[in-house]
C-alpha cells in the first residue's frame, strides 16, 4: 500500500510538473480565467476512474472546477492558514440532483482531505461557488499537490471534474519582516473604531487618518441630518482591493496608502463608504438594502461625497461623457448595474442623484428613497420606474430625456472630458491587471474574510500579501508610470501610455480612445465580472 502511495506521489508531482511545463515549482500556478472549463485530469489515483470534464459528447452529465483560489495570495510559509475557494458549473446536459466538492492535500503517505461541502441541485449551465476560510494551518515547509474533486450526481449516472497545483510553503524564518512584527491594534477617534495594523503606513499615519475619518463622519452625517451617530469600524490594510474601499455592515475596510497606487483621494472614498453605512439608518429602514437599486446606492454614496474617487462636478462631467458618445441609457444602467462599465456607470448614477435632488429638494428625495420598495420578482428597473413615477411623476424615459437635454446645452469642458477618459481608462487597466495577476483584488470576487475573526485569530497575511510576478510587476510598473504622468499634467502621455497597455493586457472596456462626437455606442462592457 505504502509503495503504491508513493507511485501516486511521484505521478501527481510528475503530472503537475509536465502541466507547469519547464517552470520551477516555486512558480506554480494553474489558475484558469474564470469562465473557462477546467483542464481535464487524469485520475490521480490507480483505482479511481477518470472523468473527463467538460463532458465527451454523448455525456449527459458533465461538472468543471471552473475557478480554483488559493489563500494567502502571494508566497506561502508554514504556519499559513490557508483557505479555498472553489467554483463549480453543470457543464453537462442534464441537472444534478447534488455532490460534493473536496480540497485534498496529496503526498507520500496518500490524500487527505482538508475541506469538503455538499454541492446543492444544479441545473445545466449553473454554477456554485464554495469558500473555506482559514480552514486549514500548513504544518511545515515543502512542496505537495493541492487536489480539488468535485462530483456531481444525477437521477441517471454521475461525473466528476478535478483539479491538482503544486504548492509550496517557504519556511517561517523567510517571512517578510514587517509581516511577521504585524499585529492588530485599535484606536478611537471621535466617530470611529480604528482597526489596523503595527508597522504599517496606517500606524504611522494614524492621527491623520482619524481627522480624514471624523471629517468625513461629520459632513456626511449632517448632509443627511442624522443626529446619533452610526457604530463604525474604520479597518485599515495595506493590501490593494477592488479600488481600496468597501463597507460591509458596520465596517469600511479601506486600503492605506491608496494615493501613492491610484488617482483618487481618500476623504472622498471615506465619504463615500460612510454614506453606504448610514443610508439604511437615514431612511429609517434597516433592510433598505435589498430595496434599492444598486444605481440609486451608488449615486447616493457619489453625489454625497462630491465626486466618485476625487471631488468633481458630477453634472459638467456627465454632459463631457455625453459628448464623448459614452453615455449607458438609464433603463439599461440600472439593470445589473456592477457589470457596465465602472466608472460611466458611478458618474451617470452620482449625476442622477444630483439631478433629482436639484429637481425636488432634499426631503423630496427622501420621500422618493423611501418609496423605492421592491416587491418579489421584481427588476431594478421596475423599482426605480415606479419610485419616479409615483415621487417625480415621470417615467425613467421621461426624465433621462430632460435631464440630457440640459446635459447638451452646457459647454463643453474638455478638461473634465480629458479626465473622465483618464479615470476610466486607468480603472479599466487596473482591474483587468488584476483579474489576470491579482484575482482575489478583482472588486466582483474581492477576497475580503471577517476581519473580526482576523483579530480575534491573529492572522494578518490575508491583508498584507499579494501575488508577485514579473510579467504582473511590469504591468504594475506601466499602470503606476501613467498615473504618475497624469499626476504630473500629462494627461495626454498617461493616456497613451493606459492604451498602449490595456492593448496589452486585453482590457474590454476601452480598447481604444472614444471619438470625441455624440451618438458612438460604447464599447460593451458587460462581459466583466
Ligand atoms: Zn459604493
Amino acid at each position: 500500500m505504502a509503495r503504491i502511495r508513493r507511485w501516486v506521489f511521484a505521478g501527481v508531482l510528475l503530472l503537475v510538473l509536465w502541466l507547469l511545463g519547464a517552470r520551477p515549482p516555486e512558480a506554480v500556478l494553474l489558475r484558469p480565467m474564470a469562465g473557462t472549463p477546467s483542464p481535464a485530469l487524469p485520475a490521480l489515483t490507480p483505482s479511481a476512474v477518470p472523468t473527463a470534464s467538460p463532458p465527451t459528447p454523448g455525456s449527459r452529465y458533465g461538472l468543471a472546477i471552473v475557478d480554483f483560489r488559493l489563500h494567502p495570495d502571494g508566497p506561502l510559509y508554514a504556519g499559513d492558514r490557508l483557505s479555498f475557494e472553489v467554483e463549480v458549473r453543470n457543464v453537462g446536459r442534464a441537472p444534478l440532483a447534488g455532490g460534493r466538492v473536496e480540497i485534498r492535500r496529496g503526498g507520500p503517505e496518500g490524500e487527505e482531505i482538508l475541506a469538503e461541502a455538499a454541492l446543492p441541485e444544479l441545473a445545466p449551465g449553473a454554477s456554485h461557488r464554495v469558500a473555506w476560510t482559514w480552514v486549514w494551518q500548513a504544518p511545515g515547509s515543502g512542496t505537495f499537490p493541492l487536489i480539488g474533486i468535485a462530483r456531481g450526481e444525477g437521477a441517471g449516472g454521475a461525473t466528476e471534474a478535478r483539479w491538482a497545483q503544486l504548492v509550496t510553503l517557504g519556511p517561517q524564518e523567510a517571512l517578510p519582516e514587517t509581516e511577521r512584527r504585524a499585529r492588530w491594534a485599535q484606536a478611537r477617534s471621535r466617530c470611529c473604531t480604528h482597526v489596523y495594523l503595527t508597522g504599517t503606513a496606517a500606524e504611522a499615519d494614524l492621527a491623520r487618518l482619524m481627522a480624514w475619518a471624523d471629517e468625513a463622519e461629520a459632513t456626511v452625517r449632517a448632509r443627511m441630518g442624522l443626529s446619533t451617530p452610526l457604530p463604525i469600524y474604520v479597518v485599515w490594510i495595506p493590501r490593494l482591493l477592488g479600488h481600496g474601499g468597501f463597507a460591509v455592515g458596520d465596517s469600511l475596510i479601506l486600503t492605506y496608502p491608496v494615493a501613492d497606487r491610484l488617482p483618487v483621494d481618500l476623504p472622498t472614498i471615506l465619504r463615500h463608504e460612510m454614506v453606504h453605512r448610514m443610508t439604511c439608518a437615514w431612511i429609517g429602514r434597516e433592510d433598505c438594502v435589498g430595496h434599492l437599486p444598486a444605481l440609486i446606492t451608488e449615486g447616493l454614496a457619489v453625489f454625497i461625497a462630491g465626486g466618485h474617487y476625487r471631488p468633481e462636478p458630477l453634472t459638467q462631467r456627465a454632459a463631457a461623457l455625453l459628448r464623448m458618445g459614452g453615455w449607458i441609457p438609464l433603463e439599461e444602467l440600472v439593470e445589473d448595474f456592477y457589470a457596465h462599465p465602472h466608472e460611466i456607470g458611478y458618474l451617470e448614477a452620482g449625476a442622477f442623484v444630483e439631478e433629482l435632488v436639484r429637481k425636488g429638494g432634499w426631503p423630496r428625495f427622501l420621500d422618493f428613497l423611501r418609496s423605492l420598495e421592491r416587491r418579489p420578482g421584481d427588476s431594478d428597473r421596475t423599482v426605480l420606474d415606479r419610485a419616479l413615477r409615483d415621487v417625480y411623476h415621470q417615467d425613467i424615459r421621461g426624465i433621462e430625456s430632460r435631464w440630457r437635454e440640459a446635459l447638451e446645452r452646457l459647454s463643453p469642458d474638455p478638461e473634465q472630458a480629458a479626465d473622465l477618459r483618464f479615470v476610466w481608462t486607468f480603472f479599466e487597466a487596473l482591474r483587468t491587471y488584476q483579474r489576470t495577476y491579482d484575482p482575489s483584488a478583482y472588486f466582483l470576487k474581492a477576497w475580503l474574510p471577517d476581519w473580526r475573526q482576523a483579530v480575534r485569530e491573529g492572522i494578518v497575511a490575508d491583508f498584507m500579501r499579494a501575488p508577485d510576478s514579473p510579467e504582473g510587476r511590469r504591468a504594475w510598473q506601466d499602470l503606476q508610470a501613467a498615473r504618475a504622468q497624469a499626476a504630473r499634467g500629462d494627461i495626454a502621455a498617461a493616456l497613451a501610455a493606459l492604451q498602449a497597455l490595456c492593448r496589452a493586457l486585453g482590457c474590454s472596456d476601452v480598447a481604444g480612445p472614444v471619438p470625441e462626437r455624440p451618438g458612438l455606442p460604447v464599447p460593451d462592457g458587460r462581459a466583466k465580472g
